[in-house]
């Protein structure tokens, strides 16, 4: 008989955040996850965040920054998109929770009476779901170390029971559990020195969940001096060691490196009795070394809209743009020199969009509604006039197809039904199945989500970047090219270069090289799929592109 495969039992990283938000939890989780896997581990990682949406897909953007869609289609949280950035991995909808997520399964599971006539509390049966659902996650990926990080900040009255599971986990297995807090250690500019008491405040408010942290990773403005070490180990009750230093850094990919600078991948490994190889990061660094090694700038204009929120600008909206051009350019050896426009400037003042021709390329990423949509189009027009590099992503593209539909053939008016349904020419169309969804009030999880194929058409840029006949991408849209206009945008020259396997959809769109440099639409977001290794070949044919019309 054959013997059943036994799995590997995993150990478990928590990793969560004191003091306040916002200063690199998820990269340090990203982090963690690539200097264990360079010490031969297997990781996996998990995402779980507070709030009451059962994904990340129904808020607004500038609320909760980038929604990223995973290969399964899940709508998730930015982070979700570092882990795979950094550890490689392909994370699917077990590796993300939210409180809305994890109360829906257990409600739904009383209303089947699965609980067997139980009282069914918060404690245990929220926890308890919590903690199945790591363990699930951990054995599906065969995972030695799979870290998990919590949303908020220690004392948030939101993530308490989250804290209960790791609780709960450290004492069922203590040898098997490690918690990470990432806090900050601030230098005010009065003061003029390193103040480690509200790190030591965020530590107490942990221990007062019952929680103890092992690893203490202070995030600062500058490196912690054997001091600051000091202090906050004594008062935190952890060795010197564990408080591991964490300056700004001018890369986010530097922070593995400056993790091990302090050994942390030998802390964690020891602490958790794991067995692990000699360290072995030197592909990453030399990765790190060629971004910081590249040094002529190329100059991409990102026109939006979800930039402000009061006086800040929030790029954090299109992380993973911002990552893929720098991925695309340092591959390229370029540093990238990103400038946010707000289209909605081209609305107001027309003349404003010749700012344009000072960029190398321009980029329109997705979004949604009406606000700064005909200021979109103007920049596009404008690309496509003066032969600058123009790539748009998914509403990108399909504001591209607009824009050549009423400037090129002639169709007044033409539009998208989302934001005009009354044109006389909608060549962006609701997509069928998309409509009784809509009827239904239906709009949580329910667009056209994850990885789909489509067949590229050779001698095409889009088949000159891939080199492959088929791609499978990511996708989050409601609408699409309507297939009445396909012939007539096709007999106007405009090229779609790539298509669903039964050519309905439109995926790409593109005009031939000898009319334009690059000028290319997706209707799938391929910065999903870019990172620092293996930047997408899209965006890398956009940034050369750029490039020579910088040179
Ligand atoms: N609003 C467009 C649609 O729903 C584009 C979506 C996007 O850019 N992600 O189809």
């Amino acid at each position: 008989m054959a013997k059943k495969k036994v799995g590997k039992k995993s150990k478990f990283i928590f990793v969560v955040g004191g003091v306040m938000s916002g200063v690199g939890k998820g990269i340090a989780a990203s982090s963690i996850g690539k200097i264990l896997q360079a010490r031969g581990l297997t990781v996996t990682a998990l995402k779980i965040d507070p709030y009451i949406n059962v994904d990340a897909g129904t808020m607004n953007p500038t609320e909760h920054g980038e929604v990223f869609v995973l290969q399964d289609g899940y709508e998730t949280d930015q982070d979700m998109g570092n882990y795979e950035r950094f550890m490689g991995l392909h994370l699917d909808r077990g590796n993300y929770m939210t409180t809305g997520s994890v109360y829906k399964s257990v409600i739904d599971r009383e209303r089947n009476l699965e609980y067997g006539g139980q009282c069914v509390q918060v404690v245990p049966h929220i926890p308890r779901e919590v903690i199945s659902r790591i363990r699930a996650a951990a054995k599906k990926a065969d995972a030695d170390v799979t870290i998990i990080e919590i949303g908020g900040t220690v004392g948030e009255y939101e993530n308490i029971l989250f804290l209960e599971a790791v609780r709960t986990m450290k004492i069922e297995h203590p040898e098997d559990v490690l918690t990470v807090i990432v806090s900050y250690v601030p230098t005010p500019s009065k003061v003029g020195e390193m103040k480690t008491k509200p790190t030591q405040h965020a530590v107490r408010t942990l221990n007062g969940t019952g929680v103890q942290p092992d690893i203490i990773i202070a995030r600062a403005d500058r490196p912690l001096d054997e001091k600051r070490k000091e202090k906050v180990a004594t008062f935190c009750s952890v060795r010197k060691e564990d408080v591991i230093s964490a300056p700004d850094i001018e890369s986010i990919y530097e922070v593995p490196l400056n993790f091990e600078k302090d050994a942390l991948s030998d802390i964690i490994i020891k602490k958790l009795g794991l067995r692990a190889k000699a360290r072995n990061i030197g592909e990453w660094a030399a990765l790190v070394a060629r971004s910081k090694a590249a040094k002529k700038p190329v100059r991409i204009a990102v026109v939006g809209k979800y930039f402000h929120s009061g006086e800040y600008v929030l790029s954090d909206v299109y992380i993973s743009v911002l990552e893929a051009i720098k991925h695309a350019a340092f591959a390229a050896g370029s540093r990238p020199e990103i400038c946010w426009l707000d289209s909605a400037e081209y609305e107001k003042s027309p003349e404003k969009v010749k700012e344009l021709s000072s960029f190398d390329g321009v980029l329109i990423p997705g979004g949604f509604g009406s606000r700064g949509i005909e200021g979109k189009i103007s920049a596009i027009r404008f690309c496509r006039e003066n032969r600058i590099p123009y790539f748009g992503l998914c509403y990108g593209m399909q504001l591209l197809v607009i824009e050549y539909a009423r400037n090129v053939l002639g169709l007044k008016g033409a539009n998208t039904l989302e934001i005009d349904p009354k044109s006389k020419h909608l060549v962006i169309d609701i997509m069928p199945e998309q409509k009784d969804k809509l009827k239904k009030k239906d709009y949580g999880g329910s667009m056209r989500l994850g990885g789909y194929t489509a067949v590229v058409v050779p001698k095409t840029i889009a088949a000159a970047a891939y080199g492959v006949s088929e791609i499978v991408e990511r996708h989050r849209h409601r609408y699409e090219v309507n297939p009445e206009y396909v012939e007539r945008l096709r007999k106007g020259g405009l090229v779609f270069s790539a298509t669903s396997p039964d050519g309905i959809l439109m995926e790409i769109a593109e005009l031939p090289v000898k009319e334009h440099p690059f000028f290319l639409g997706t209707q799938f977001h391929p910065e999903f799929q870019s990172s620092l290794a293996a930047p997408h070949p899209l965006f890398l044919a956009f940034i050369k592109a750029a490039i020579k019309r910088g040179a």
